[in-house]
């Protein structure tokens, strides 16, 4: 059984001792890619049936350092699968409006109903990450919210969501090359942000909170994935095999249909 990087809610941990690197789960980029290519098809026969089959509600949470992968695995997962049933949320800095309401406001909003699948893009998890690291609110305010979120996540998977959350855990030294891959190439410019260098001063702080609301909140009803994120092609491997099991399990079927559609002939 491959490895699924699933932290066991209560497991005591260290995020430093967690390997950035997949190669040693994996040591061949070929045949992960060629594995990765065979599940991200059955994902999208698997996601054909959830959709048709209307009934039930996944999402996806991903987490990561800036660089990290987020929006590579998304595009990268999400290939070949019906758009009208999947919805990627990206989740930036809070309006005016999302500040005068609690922090899961517009999180709540932005959900699976039945027969969709949801991706989040950052999520209610940076209300406990870059909200602590840069002081943006007292603890007083944060602390509360890992429990605030455990309970958020229950009352989604008690009324039928299944949820996933995927860390996407880089080394700092591959945050470093990617940066420097993007200032490089004029074509990833865009994907540079200034802010995104004053963040990486921050980088201890950083995994100490993602260390903490990983342990705070990998729970029994939705636990975090710690994924060795270095290599792009063991990261996509490692989330596919999840998601695909996770639909596997979930087993959605097309709905028998309305009428007896015995005998009719088109004319
Ligand atoms: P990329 O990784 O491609 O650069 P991104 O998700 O970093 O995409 P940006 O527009 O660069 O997108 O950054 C969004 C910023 O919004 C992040 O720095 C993130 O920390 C911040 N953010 C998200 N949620 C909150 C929140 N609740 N409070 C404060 N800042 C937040
Ligand atoms: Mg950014």
């Amino acid at each position: 059984m491959p490895k699924t990087h699933k932290l066991e809610p209560g497991r005591p941990f260290r995020l430093n001792d967690i390997p950035t690197s997949g190669k040693q789960h994996h040591p061949d980029r070929e045949s992960a890619e060629a594995e990765f290519r065979t599940l991200r098809s059955e994902f999208v026969e698997l996601q054909r049936r959830f959709y048709a089959d209307g009934e039930r509600k996944l999402l996806i949470v991903l987490q990561a350092m800036d660089a990290g992968g987020k929006d590579g695995t998304i595009r990268k997962i999400t290939r070949g699968v019906n758009p009208q049933g999947v919805r990627v949320t990206p989740f930036k800095a809070p309006s005016k409006e999302a500040l005068a309401h609690d922090f899961l406001w517009r999180i709540h909003k932005a959900v699976p109903g039945k027969g969709m699948i949801g991706i989040f893009n950052r999520s209610h998890y940076e209300d406990v990450l870059v909200v602590r690291v840069h002081e943006i609110a007292p603890e007083a305010v944060w602390r509360p919210r890992y429990a605030q979120i455990n309970q958020f996540e229950k009352l989604l998977t008690d009324t039928g969501t299944t949820i996933l959350k995927f860390y996407l855990h880089i080394s700092k030294e591959e945050q470093k090359e990617r940066f420097q891959a993007r200032l490089d190439d004029p074509t990833k410019h865009w994907k540079f942000s200034v802010d995104d260098l004053r963040k990486r001063k921050y980088w201890d702080d950083y995994m100490a909170a993602y260390e903490e609301m990983l342990r705070q909140c990998s729970t029994d009803w939705a636990p975090w994935y710690v994924i060795p994120a270095d290599q792009k092609w063991y990261r996509n491997l490692a989330i596919s095999r999840v998601i695909a099991q996770t639909l596997r399990d979930l087993n959605p079927q097309y709905p028998e249909p309305g009428n007896d559609l015995t005998g009719i002939v088109v004319e």
